[in-house]
């Protein structure tokens, strides 16, 4: 579903992605940890178009994302091209980023009555829906400033999904809120990942996060991936010296 090929991202000097292979299958959820600065939210940022590759080619669900097909070869996707791919692509971040001005209802019916032209009924009742099953049926005329961090980032889950991606980002979502909510965010990946129908991508500090619900998890350092396998593999019994170093500093 989706597929680094050989992605390079370079700041001036510093190389941030370095000829990264990574492949994500459909309905897959994979967690990326590494050590700061090694390009996990790079990864994130590039598959929103935030970012532009310097090499290699993106794709998603087999299509080029990052570049168009042109007489027999590929060429820089243009604006538009990348915003149409970027439909298929939902992200949350760290900080919720909700609006604060819009009620909940209203914050998870805005983009696709704008963006998608969706009838406002619909939205409504998509996001009616969504909001039940994020468990917030009962807050809908509420202002973001009236809730809870983790009730806060269950509403941006929520928005995010009334878009109707294929694909979810996940950027840090559980690192802002207290440890007493984020068992209520980890519920509500963990359910979307049990419904198989959304392919997730996760950066994480937290690896306990991590372990209870990726399918795989990837350990990047210096913008590639340095291993990879299932949580029990990777964090039970690492085989890089790298891994095994960063994971003895942080578990
Ligand atoms: P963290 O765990 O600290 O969030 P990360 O692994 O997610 O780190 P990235 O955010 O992907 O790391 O950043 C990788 C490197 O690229 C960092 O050294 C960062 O300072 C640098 N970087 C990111 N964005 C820019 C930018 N727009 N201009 C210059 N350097 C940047």
């Amino acid at each position: 579903m989706v597929r680094f090929d050989r992605v390079s991202k370079r700041y001036g000097d510093l190389t941030v992605l370095d000829a990264l292979d990574l492949d994500v299958r459909a309905n897959e959820m994979v967690a990326i940890i590494g050590p700061s600065g090694s390009g996990k939210t790079t990864v994130l940022r590039m598959l929103m178009a935030l970012e532009l590759v310097d090499e290699g080619v993106i794709y998603v669900d087999g299509t080029p994302m990052t570049h168009m097909p042109k007489n027999g070869g590929l060429v820089r996707a243009s604006k538009s091209y990348l915003r149409k791919m970027r439909e298929n692509i939902g992200m949350v971040f760290q900080h919720f980023n909700l609006f604060p001005h819009m009620t909940v209802l209203e914050n998870c019916i805005e983009g696709p009555v704008q963006v998608l032209g969706m009838r406002k009924d619909e939205a409504e009742q998509r996001a009616l829906d969504l909001l039940d099953m994020v468990g917030l049926a009962d807050k809908i005329d509420q202002y973001p400033a009236r809730l809870s961090g983790g009730q806060q980032q269950r509403v941006a889950i929520a928005r995010a999904l009334a878009m109707r991606p294929k694909i979810m980002l996940f950027d840090e979502v559980t690192s802002a809120l207290d440890p007493e909510v984020i068992g209520e965010v980890t519920q509500v990946i963990r359910k979307l990942n049990d419904k198989h129908d959304l392919t997730m991508l996760m950066v994480t500090h937290q690896m306990g996060f991590a372990r209870e619900i990726a399918d795989r998890v990837c350990f990047f350092c210096e913008g590639k991936i340095a291993e990879q396998g299932p949580p029990e593999q990777l964090f039970d019994n690492p085989q890089n010296e790298r891994t095994i170093a960063f994971l003895s500093a942080v578990l």
